[in-house]
């Protein structure tokens, strides 16, 4: 991209969209951030989400029943979408999720015959988070700006990767072209793009790995020649221990890349 177009991308992993007041803080962020530059938003699933899909699937591989689950998935992402939307933006993310649910029912139906799921199918089924997230803060930004200028991506489209044994490598001239095409005859202030998910060379879906979203936000930096890209999170910075289990862990305030 030579377009002479500046853009800063942010990535907002799952603990910074785990609930609505969560979505509230990213929107304002993302606001105060497109007055400065294009903003491209890469997300992950809700906290927890796509423990939450994985375990369907287990669920399934032993023949159990998964509609309580997916009741709870739904439940807590329709609260989510009412607290942050008027009713008929509420309507599209709703009905879009009911959609989604019956595809993943079917494939659910699928894993109980087969008795095991292929790597193919928890893909797909692990990559709806991060589809979710992103429908809905599109949906929330695009509320009070004007029509267009905050546009969904879903990173399928664009990032291609082959895997290998070392895990996904990016195609970049194949992923440059499918990011140059979508953005030709589009002007958007703020892209909301889905974190982990990608497209293999046959085009079908595949991910990053777990914690992909982070490798997401560095490939769509690159493909935007972002200046920046920052990795938001919820702690205040490197801790010497992990809170949750070290009270005393304290903040470390320099850090070498080799000691990181
Ligand atoms: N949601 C994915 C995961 O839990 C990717 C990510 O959060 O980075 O692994
Ligand atoms: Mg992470």
């Amino acid at each position: 991209m030579d377009s002479g177009v500046h853009w800063a991308t942010y990535k907002f992993g799952g603990s910074s969209l785990a609930d609505y007041q969560c979505f509230l803080q990213v929107t304002s962020l993302v606001r105060e951030s497109v007055q400065r530059a294009r903003s491209c938003v890469v997300v992950s699933a809700m906290g927890g989400m796509t423990d939450d899909l994985l375990q369907l699937i287990s669920l399934a591989e032993r023949s159990e029943s998964v509609e309580e689950r997916l009741d709870a998935i739904e439940q807590r992402y329709v609260e989510c979408a009412a607290c942050l939307l008027d009713p008929p933006a509420r309507a599209l993310v709703v009905d879009a999720w009911s959609d989604d649910r019956h595809n993943i029912e079917d494939l659910l139906s699928a894993i109980k015959l087969l008795g095991s799921a292929p790597q193919r199918t928890r893909d797909v089924i692990a990559g709806f988070g991060e589809l979710w997230s992103a429908r809905l803060l599109s949906q929330v930004l695009s509320e009070s700006d004007s029509p267009n200028s905050v546009v969904l991506l879903d990173a399928r489209e664009v990032i291609t990767v082959r895997q290998t044994r070392l895990g996904a490598s990016v195609l970049w001239e194949e992923s440059r072209r499918k990011l140059a095409e979508f953005l030709a005859n589009r002007d958007p202030k703020v892209l909301v793009v889905t974190g982990f998910v990608a497209s293999d060379e046959a085009g079908l879906q595949t991910t990053l790995g777990r914690n992909g979203s982070d490798h997401s936000a560095a490939i769509m930096g690159a493909l935007l020649q972002a200046q920046a890209v920052t990795i938001w999170t919820d702690v205040p910075g490197v801790m010497s221990g992990d809170p949750r289990k070290v009270p005393n862990a304290t903040v470390i305030s320099r850090m070498s890349y080799s000691e990181a």
